[in-house]
């Protein structure tokens, strides 16, 4: 079908098949395909309202068995650089979080032998017995993979005593392409197939926690690929309707086994757009400042997303493959406005929690976002000796 076709048809409301949105993605101008996806951003939101949450990404271990070759971030077990956060350290960062306006956690990390089910349940429950309000926005499908395997217990299980001990909701990172032959490629097959990582958040659905969906694309995939990735997507969500958002990012190169360049601007706001289309059934399209920095995230908000995703506070992994953006909320807020929307807080479920809070209280600007640990020292906290260690480097340090 000719594009004016296909975009009269978006235009109308109409759900788009896999070969509109191919011949969209190959052959619509840019400047159309951010027409089309503005148009479906306006209807689903039409206050012109754009969201953020203040958060901060704190990734709990770098040690990590997975070994996914487009990752910088990880360090094999027994590493010099591996290091796993203590409670005390993450009760710090929570209270610091609280302090710039912050009521949530996005906590994830490596998939570390050494760290098993009754850590993560000792550990979300002293947040909760500590910060009864504060979320926990935690471990992503390949994490909870991960866990159960350790473990030897059933997915819905885990998640269930994860729910138990304080799990608010899951991200939905780990994604990368839900194709297998990529997955294989990537070296991240094992660690979750398409199949494991969609099965996952069928659970955590079911078991009605909210989550996430992302995408990282511009590694080894092709169009076709990407785009059976989102039509997965879509159609989970027209199952169980539990995803509140889908956050697109290009891949990282820098200091990965896997190499390459980073997709560019271009593509970047083509694919979110694509993405606005495809996926009619999700509510909010998030724009990925972090990986694209400030000013494509705020194009973004004309090319379907509708919300700036998360102020941040912390960032380690995007880092260590070479991207270094930091916007405190003062400049979150400045970019939503300046694109002409009306800027709201919100929490994980995108429920709005009201103004800005820099225009609420006094909260010290930030310029450079915080590392997991603020020292730099690798190692392991003193409260893992409390715990079964599965590797025969930490049984050797636990003794
Ligand atoms: S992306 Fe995650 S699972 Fe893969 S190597 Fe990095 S830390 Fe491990």
């Amino acid at each position: 079908m000719p594009v004016g076709h296909i975009a009269e048809r978006v235009d109308r409301g109409s759900r788009i098949s896999r070969d509109e949105a191919l011949e969209l993605y190959t052959s619509a101008p840019t400047g159309l395909l951010g027409r089309l996806a503005d148009g479906v951003r306006r209807r689903k939101h039409p206050a012109g309202v754009v969201t953020y949450i203040i958060d901060r990404n704190v990734n709990y271990t770098n040690v990590c068995i997975a070994r996914c070759r487009f990752c910088a971030f990880y360090r094999p077990v027994g590493s010099s650089e591996g290091y796993t956060l203590g409670f005390e350290e993450i009760f710090r960062k929570i209270e610091e979080t609280i302090r710039l306006g912050g009521a949530q956690l996005l906590l994830q990390g490596g998939h570390n032998p050494d760290v098993p089910l009754k850590w993560y349940e000792d550990l979300f429950s002293a947040v909760k017995q500590r910060f009864p309000d504060f979320r926990l926005h935690a471990l992503s499908p390949p994490e909870v993979i991960h866990i159960s395997r350790l473990s030897q217990l059933p997915v819905p299980v885990v998640i269930d005593r994860l729910v138990e001990a304080g799990l608010d909701s899951i991200p939905g990172g780990g994604a990368e392409i839900l194709v297998d032959r990529v997955r294989r490629i990537l070296n991240c097959y094992n660690k979750a197939t398409a199949d494991e990582w969609l099965d996952v958040m069928r659970h955590a659905h079911r078991a009605g926690l909210r989550t996430t969906a992302t995408m990282m694309y511009g590694t080894v995939e092709t169009l076709e690929e990407r785009l059976e990735h989102l039509f997965r997507l879509r159609d989970l969500q027209d199952e169980t309707g539990g995803f509140t958002a889908f956050i697109a990012w290009s891949y990282q190169p820098e200091h990965t086994e896997l190499g390459g360049v980073e997709a560019t601007g271009v593509e970047y706001v083509r694919t979110l757009a694509l993405a606005r289309l495809v996926l009619d059934n999700f509510d909010n399209l998030q724009a990925s400042w972090v990986t694209q920095g400030g000013k494509v995230g705020q194009l973004s908000l004309a090319y379907g997303a509708n919300d700036m995703g998360s102020v941040m506070i912390e960032e380690n992994v995007v880092r260590a493959a070479g991207a270094e953006y930091c916007m405190d909320e003062f400049e979150v807020v400045r970019n939503i406005e300046n694109a002409g929307f009306t800027a709201k807080r919100r929490n994980m479920h995108y429920d709005i929690l009201g103004e800005p809070v820099f225009r609420l209280r006094d909260v010290p600007r930030m310029h450079e976002l915080a590392v997991a640990r603020s020292d730099g020292e690798a190692g392991e906290a003193e409260d893992l000796r409390a715990y079964e260690a599965r590797s025969a480097d930490a049984k050797r340090r636990r003794i």
